[in-house]
């Protein structure tokens, strides 16, 4: 299965090795598990957003060397805890000697002292699944160098960007907006493509969907989520998974997808 793994990476990191720039500050990078933002000019201060899983310190210490030379990020903010968002922070963290920040409601997830639901068997499979029974051999563990997020919304280093609390896929997922051009870095709040589809990441699809059901805990608060994320009427939005989406495309599914959450996003066979 590992091998399977390496293989699609290699394929992967063929067409994706560098940092895809977004805007002239935003930038992201693909891996086989989730995206890596970056936000910031290359000769500014600059935050990564996500660090994909365990394995990938050393790509994307890489990617951000092509952007932005030898001008490290200042720190590193996680949308949420999850092995595959969160999986090289500590590398990283460590690496380039900066802090890393989340949700206080997450805190708890990222420090030993509790533990993410077991993942949906009845839900999912594809890539997701077949990641997931490879690489997370224990939990994320990021004691001593992780802070939580001041509770007024602010991101530290990032003045024009808040954070927007989106409970539901874990209890203290965030996702990242910048009013001024309307802006959304979604984590998986809502994604762009599936990660239940073992082919969704070879593929320029772009739709809209719920957060990943293999792994979402409380889908009330999900729905909820998402219909304040549609509220914004962003421009722009950049998934956890999934390529970038924009414009009035992006805001009409991102609508139906509040309006419609049940019957669009949750599996058939929920367990909470
Ligand atoms: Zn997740
Ligand atoms: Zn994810």
């Amino acid at each position: 299965m590992d091998k399977e793994i390496e293989q699609q990476e290699e394929i992967l990191h063929t067409q994706h090795a560098d940092p895809e720039e977004v805007l002239e500050d935003v930038a992201f990078y693909r891996t086989l598990a989730a995206n890596v933002c970056m936000i910031g000019k290359p000769d500014g201060e600059w935050v990564l957003v996500d660090t994909s899983i365990g394995r990938y310190s050393t790509r994307i210490i890489a990617a951000v060397e092509k952007r932005f030379g030898h001008n490290p990020p200042k720190a590193i903010i996680l949308t949420h805890g999850h092995f595959d968002h969160a999986g090289s922070a500590k590398d990283l963290a460590k690496h380039w000697d900066i802090p890393i920040y989340i949700h206080a409601e997450e805190l708890a997830y990222v420090t030993g002292e509790k533990g993410y639901p077991p993942a949906d068997p009845t839900v999912g499979g594809g890539l997701l699944s077949l990641i997931s029974t490879v690489f997370p051999k224990e939990p994320v563990n990021l004691k001593g160098l992780v802070f939580t997020l001041p509770d007024d919304g602010q991101i530290p280093l990032l003045n024009d960007w808040k954070y927007v609390h989106t409970p539901g896929h874990t209890p203290g997922h965030i996702c990242l907006y910048r009013e001024k051009d309307k802006t959304l870095i979604t984590g998986d709040a809502v994604v762009t493509e599936k990660p239940e589809s073992s082919l969704a990441v070879f593929l320029p699809i772009q739709k809209i969907h719920g957060p990943p059901s293999y792994l979402t805990q409380d889908w009330d608060k999900a729905e909820q989520s998402v219909k304040k994320l549609a509220q914004l009427e962003p421009n722009l939005v950049i998934s956890g998974h999934g390529l970038p989406m924009d414009g009035e495309t992006l805001r009409e599914q991102l609508d139906d997808l509040a309006t419609n959450f049940y019957s669009k996003s949750i599996p058939k066979h929920r367990k909470n």
